[in-house]
């Protein structure tokens, strides 16, 4: 367990080769390879460790003796945090970035706060020759009956909790949604100690036997499911598929979920609800790439076969703007080890252009790369489509259910926006009935409202990525928007 995460090299210099956002599996691969080939590179995190979510581990204070023992692969990170500790990469922990813009001479300049979590926030602005943009993914989060109660919890979120905090949300926990996710939800909850009466997955497994070549060519995929499998056996723990929780009951917090038999589009079948005590309820639709940096700044993006939206990218990882490249769950849901190799693909190809060195792209160890990403890549494609969420979950709305909970905006209000005063998207229904307005900008509630309003689960674009001030704004103009010291 590492005592400090420290940046050991000086004062922030304003102008780097490269700038990371996102010092997770992908942006953490990319910067130290990129760094190892003699770029200077700034890595940018909102968060005070790096790792990113699938690398999240205890704050020192906590005094875990084994914090790999929560993860898989922990020595593919470990390794990755000693290259790190190696090279010239600057690590800026704790800054929240809120914009990307283009500057004069063909620069990128990131937009960051830093401060936020107590000590004055105070606005930081890095420049950068070249731009890797590695802000992964959140959970997708489809609203049902009784899903604001205190003790209902994203799936990855208890993961997160288990992690960071080495604390469980119940006792009693229900894993609920759509994903593979859930089965490393379950396990891991199980093995901590927790009791997990169900893990409900709304789709089934058998459509990724429509794919069996991209099956056969990953069967590490395969091992992972087995080992998650085998644990929730172990652990007693039933898996029911084609079914969902449609509802959560409990006065103050969670006491018990119905879950329902759901048919192939996802409409509950009348009469199969079954009641299943707990305390607390882990759930979540799958991931949606976190791509706000990138649309801002034009780059392309497309539909995965689960209905997000995730970045085009190029065969060297880049966006379509040159000189902003992006990997990782920026590109689609697919999983630590793949971002890791996008981010190494991203970094190579970084060096070779700020460098001038093509043999970088031409290299047995890029060619092995891409040979590797493409078969994780169409994996995921299979994953995408197999947990793709069907049109028929809004059958899980009563009209008094809240969608956006910021605004306690119901279902009612924004059928009614839809259906009497005609909203076609997500826009005009958050102008009508405030729905995406509140504190987490629609991060939350954004698929749903868009699916309520339009049939397509695509959320709305944000100029900004992170909440900011206005005299954040305001340092725009260049005053106040040096760059500080390292993050701790
Ligand atoms: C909540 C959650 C839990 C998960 N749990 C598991 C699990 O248990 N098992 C599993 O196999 N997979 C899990 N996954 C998926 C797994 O985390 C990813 O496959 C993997 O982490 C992808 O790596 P990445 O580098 O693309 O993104 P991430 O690991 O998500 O890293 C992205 C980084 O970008 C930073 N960032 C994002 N936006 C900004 C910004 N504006 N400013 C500054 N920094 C920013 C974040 O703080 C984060 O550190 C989880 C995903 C989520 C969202």
């Amino acid at each position: 367990m590492p005592t400090s995460e420290s940046d050991p090299h000086g004062p922030v210099p304003e102008l780097y080769d490269l700038a990371v956002v996102g010092a997770g599996c992908a942006g953490l691969s990319g910067a130290v390879t990129a760094a190892e080939l003699g770029l200077s590179v700034a890595l940018l995190d909102a968060s005070g460790q790096t790792g990113g979510q699938y690398y999240r581990h205890p704050a020192p204070a906590l005094g875990a003796v084994r914090p790999e023992a929560l993860h898989h692969d922990w020595s593919a990170f470990a390794e990755l945090r000693r290259r790190q500790k190696a090279c010239r990469v600057t690590r800026l922990a704790r800054h929240h970035v809120w914009a990307v813009t283009r500057e004069d001479g063909d620069l990128w300049a990131v937009h960051a706060v830093t401060g936020a979590d107590g000590d004055g926030e105070r606005s930081v602005r890095v420049r950068a020759r070249a731009l890797l943009l590695a802000t992964g993914a959140y959970e997708r989060q489809l609203p049902f009956p009784g899903w604001t109660l205190p003790g209902v919890v994203g799936a990855g979120g208890a993961q997160a909790m288990l992690k960071s905090g080495l604390v469980l949300p119940g006792r009693r926990i229900v894993v609920a949604g759509s994903g593979p996710l859930l089965l490393a939800v379950g396990s891991s909850l199980a093995a901590a100690g927790a009791r997990v009466p169900a893990v409900v997955e709304a789709s089934g497994y058998l459509r990724y036997a429509r794919r069996p070549r991209a099956l056969a060519a990953n069967p590490r995929k395969l091992a992972e499911a087995a080992v998650h499998g085998a644990a929730l056996l172990r652990h007693g723990v039933r898996v029911r598929t084609r079914s969902a929780v449609t509802a959560v009951h409990g006065r103050d917090r969670v006491e018990a979920v119905t879950v329902s038999r759901l048919d192939r589009e996802w409409r509950p079948v009348q009469g199969t609800g079954r009641r299943i005590a707990c305390d607390a309820l882990a759930v979540g639709f799958g991931l949606v790439p976190q791509t706000e940096l990138a649309t801002g700044l034009g780059c392309a993006a497309h539909r995965t076969a689960d209905g997000a939206s995730a970045l085009v990218l190029d065969p060297l990882q880049e966006t379509s703007v040159p000189g902003v490249w992006a990997a990782g769950e920026t590109g689609g849901a697919g999983g630590a080890q793949l971002a890791r190799e996008e981010g190494e693909v991203a970094g190579l190809a970084i060096a070779a252009r700020l460098t001038g060195r093509p043999a970088l792209v031409r290299s047995g160890r890029m060619r092995e790369l891409r040979r590797r990403r493409a078969r994780m890549r169409a994996f995921a494609d299979v994953m995408a489509a197999a947990h793709a969420p069907g049109d028929g979950w809004t059958r899980w709305l009563a009209d008094d259910t809240d969608v956006c909970r910021c605004e306690e905006v119901t279902a009612g209000r924004i059928r009614e926006a839809v259906a009497g005063l005609g909203a076609r998207d997500a826009r005009s229904v958050k102008l009508l009935t405030r729905a995406g307005m509140g504190w987490c900008q629609g991060r939350v509630c954004g698929a749903a409202v868009a699916c309520l309003a339009s049939g397509r689960g695509v959320a709305e674009r944000r100029p900004l990525a992170v909440p900011v001030t206005l005299s954040s704004l305001a340092a725009l103009d260049g005053a106040g928007a040096d760059p500080g010291p390292p993050g701790p």
